[in-house]
């Protein structure tokens, strides 16, 4: 493709509303542009590498004996009523009237219509497994649409769903999924960590996110320096390390007047903040909980949530704590407390205690877990850096911010026993369909591979996502440099590379701040002075020298390049 017959309308404003850096950049590469909040357009070079990501992940799919389909994004309302999503969505659903006034919605997931396609398909055992997915429009009314790309309201996802007779046969599906995945981001050219994740609203036995790790990443992750264990913090769990039995002191009351945190409780007593227990009052389906984790410790609330069996839990309002503890905040503890008590596994080590004594201006010292106070003893705290690793011997935590890429799940039957999904066994019963359910946000990894890899002067795409494999640029209006630089493009196209030219009238500065700013891996340049030596300068965007690039005989180029693209 040539320059001056490309539409690429690079800027050099950011926009205003930018807070990614992939925002930015893509806006200013002439990639996307904004339409509304979270809509936007695809220019030629956005779309060439949205279209990349589409492929990897269809031939993926393909390999991985998925089938294609394409499913509506225009949906009637009956098949979200049928499973009470319709209330459930609430206002991130697109909803729409037909002129019948019939209730529509635009799709923001596809477990339903999938179902239904399947109660209608699959009739028996033999026509099974069955693993249907699409690339295809999602339509979400996020509350705050940001970061460009990484979160819009209206985007491409790949969405894939997997029918099987049972749950053993849907794990099978899910570990070829999980394979599928690995190639997918691993010919993306992107680092990333398969992670244990929470499976939330969705239900579910087992499910793994794909985080690519970025700094700006939203999610937060705890991986092993030693083996796969990789979690999302929300569920990470930290091994329990058996220290000695303590050797309790006597239970003591001290005065601390107005000593309520416990920055404040271990400076007054000069304790260590790993001596104090530190009890939270949670209200948890009507009902006060109090959680007990070690000072220098956090609550994770996630796994308080799943303790008490139901879906979120609550801090307790000021009046709520007084109310069940007889003291103001920052006064509660476990000991001689009325209700049920969580009690982390960490904090029931701490020898001698310091805690709350559920009156204004005590605490209590020398507290031994099963002498002075009882509860649950579950995993209750967030797992951070250097904590022991809970799947190997000898490996500890490290904390990493990623973006959700990928996430994949074992459903079950919860979709299909509620709307009728069976198939017939070979004893001629019906069973419900035992379904997985596997997505990957693919317009937003346009987005997250750039986060990952670019620089301060733009963008540094990998090989197998880049718009074009090579940026040939010619210094100078010379006819030679002219004639030789068309004979290049020619023939790197006749080989089926994909050569962007800036055949511009432009200074040689300005051509190199747009192919910096670009981001295509390989930077050709024909100019004067090599030329007249019979070369031209090749230089890979990765390159982090400006100054260093390599000379290339101009009779090698072709095959030089063709190398260059395929070892990406
Ligand atoms: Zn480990």
């Amino acid at each position: 493709m040539r320059f001056t017959r490309a539409l690429v309308p690079t800027v050099k404003e950011a926009p205003a509303d930018a807070t990614n850096v992939s925002h930015v950049l893509l806006t200013r590469a002439g990639f996307i542009r904004r339409v509304g909040a979270g809509i936007y357009d695809f220019l030629p070079l956005g779309l060439r590498v949205l279209r990349k990501v589409e492929r990897i992940i269809r031939e993926e799919m393909d390999r991985a004996g998925a089938l294609e389909v394409l499913l509506p994004a225009l949906l009637p309302a009956d098949y979200f009523k049928e499973t009470g999503r319709w209330d459930r969505f609430g206002d991130t659903l697109f909803r729409l009237q037909d002129r019948k006034s019939g209730d529509y919605h635009l799709g923001p997931t596809h477990e339903e219509i999938i179902t239904d396609l399947a109660r209608r398909e699959i009739r028996s055992y033999r026509d099974l497994p069955k693993n249907l997915y699409q690339i295809q429009t999602k339509f979400r009314d996020e509350p705050r649409p940001r970061g460009g790309l990484l979160r819009c309201r209206e985007f491409l996802m790949k969405d894939a769903y997997s029918f099987d007779v049972s749950e053993q046969a849907a794990m099978k599906s899910y570990e070829t999924m999980r394979d599928a995945y690995i190639r997918i981001f691993d010919r993306m050219g992107l680092r990333y960590r398969m992670v244990q994740a929470d499976s939330g609203a969705m239900g579910g036995s087992l499910s793994a996110e794909f985080q690519v790790l970025v700094d700006s990443g939203e999610d937060a992750i705890v991986a092993c320096n030693a083996c796969t264990y990789a979690a999302n913090v929300e569920v990470a769990l930290v091994k329990r390390l058996d220290a000695p039995e303590p050797a309790p002191s006597p239970l003591a009351k001290l005065a601390t007047p107005g000593k309520k945190t416990i920055e404040e409780v271990t400076a007054f007593l000069q304790v260590a903040p790993a001596r104090m227990l530190k009890s939270l009052l949670y209200v948890a389906a009507g009902s006060v909980v109090m959680v007990v984790v070690r000072g220098d410790h956090d609550v994770n609330e996630v796994l308080v949530a799943r303790a008490v069996g139901v879906s979120e839990v609550f801090l307790a309002t000021e009046a709520d704590v007084r109310k069940a503890t007889g003291a103001e905040v920052g006064f509660a503890g476990p000991v001689g407390f009325s209700g049920r008590v969580l009690v982390d596994h960490a904090a029931t080590r701490v020898e001698n205690a310091v805690t709350g004594a559920n009156e204004t201006d005590a605490h209590y010292t020398g507290v031994t877990w099963g002498r002075d106070y009882q509860g649950d003893v579950v995993d209750l705290r967030l797992a951070k850096t250097g904590d022991a690793c809970p799947q190997c011997a000898s490996g500890t935590l490290a904390s990493y911010r990623g973006i959700e890429a990928g996430h994949i799940f074992v459903l079950g039957t919860h979709y299909s026993a509620i709307m009728g999904a069976e198939y017939l066994d070979e004893a001629q019963k019906k069973k419900p369909l035992v379904m997985g359910c596997y997505g990957i946000g693919v317009s937003r990894l346009v987005a997250t591979a750039l986060e990952q890899h670019h620089d301060a002067d733009g963008i540094r795409w990998p090989m197998s996502l880049a718009p074009y494999q090579v940026h040939l640029v010619n210094v100078g209006k010379d006819q030679a440099v002219q004639a030789a630089t068309e004979e290049l493009y020619s023939a790197l196209e006749a080989r089926g590379i994909e050569v962007l030219w800036d055949d511009r009238d432009e200074r040689p500065g300005v051509k190199f701040k747009d192919a910096d700013l670009i981001g295509i891996p390989l930077r050709v340049t024909v100019g004067g002075k090599s030329l007249a030596q019979g070369k031209i300068e090749l230089k890979a965007r990765t390159e982090a020298d400006p100054k260093k690039a390599t000379l290339i005989a101009r009779a090698e180029a072709v095959e030089f390049l063709e190398r260059a693209v395929r070892e990406g």
